[in-house]
């Protein structure tokens, strides 16, 4: 059986004294018997982070990272970079990335793959807008979003995490019900399967609007491995109820 992972992604939220009595909070709870744990960091708490982290058992990561290597681009992080401060995440294709940042599928494929060159196991992120869901296209954006990291990466899709965000449930408090959300995992793992034997090794996270109340349904679902937890990984309180949930 798969063990189940919990990630907060604290996006564009934080500061030295916030992240300080988060991180304590988190570190008090241990130990998490049931699920790894780790947090998504801005970068220039990272360094930060993983002090406070280190040998805690709980892991650190970013939010993103450069698909390429190093040289001339200005504002971007490699990597290597992230792997100098032992992250062992970088979220890639989230969708506030993808819509704010126009990132296209291949460079998200493009992304995860600099990010495995490197020993970090990137978080994949798909997720259908409401708009898609209403007009039935659920499956095939998942399929065709997950597609492009398939093809990119060969047998090394076996190493990455996805995490299915519906754009509809992130930050809206509007979560996917227990069994929309295993749908669509399941449509994911199988297209996984196709590609990899160790699909059922993987772990599939869920995110959008996870909370204490909510996360041990979503986390019981046959094809759901954790979550990917945004609003509620700010306070200790939660995200370490939620890490307890799974
Ligand atoms: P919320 O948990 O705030 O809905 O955010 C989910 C998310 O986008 C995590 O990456």
């Amino acid at each position: 059986t798969r063990r189940k992972l919990v990630v907060g992604n604290w996006k564009m939220h934080g500061s030295h004294a916030a992240n300080a009595e988060l991180l304590q909070g988190i570190l008090a709870a241990r130990p998490f018997a049931a699920a790894d744990v780790a947090v998504c960091a801005p970068f220039p708490y990272l360094s930060e982070v993983a002090v406070t982290l280190a040998n805690s058992g709980v892991a650190w990561g970013a939010q993103d990272v450069s698909a390429h290597a190093q040289g001339a681009y200005t504002g971007e992080v490699s990597a290597a970079m992230l792997q100098e401060f032992g992250c062992r995440f970088a979220i890639v294709g989230h969708s506030e990335r993808r819509a704010y940042h126009g990132e296209t599928d291949q460079q998200v494929a493009d992304k995860a793959q600099a990010a495995l060159s490197k020993g970090l196991t990137p978080i994949v992120c798909v997720g259908e807008t409401l708009a898609q869901r209403e007009a039935g296209e659920t499956e095939a954006v998942v399929k065709r979003q997950l597609s492009a990291v398939i093809h990119t990466l060969g047998q090394c899709i076996g190493e990455i995490v996805v995490a299915y965000e519906p754009v509809w449930a992130i930050g809206t408090g509007r979560t996917a019900s227990p069994e929309q959300a295993q749908a669509v995992h399941a449509v994911l793992r199988a297209q996984l399967a196709a590609a990899t034997a160790r699909a059922a090794d993987m772990k599939l996270l869920y995110g959008g609007s996870v909370k204490p109340d909510n996360a041990a349904i979503l986390f019981s679902q046959a094809d759901i491995d954790g979550g990917l937890i945004g609003g509620a990984a700010l306070k200790a309180a939660d995200f370490v109820a939620i890490a307890r949930a799974a």
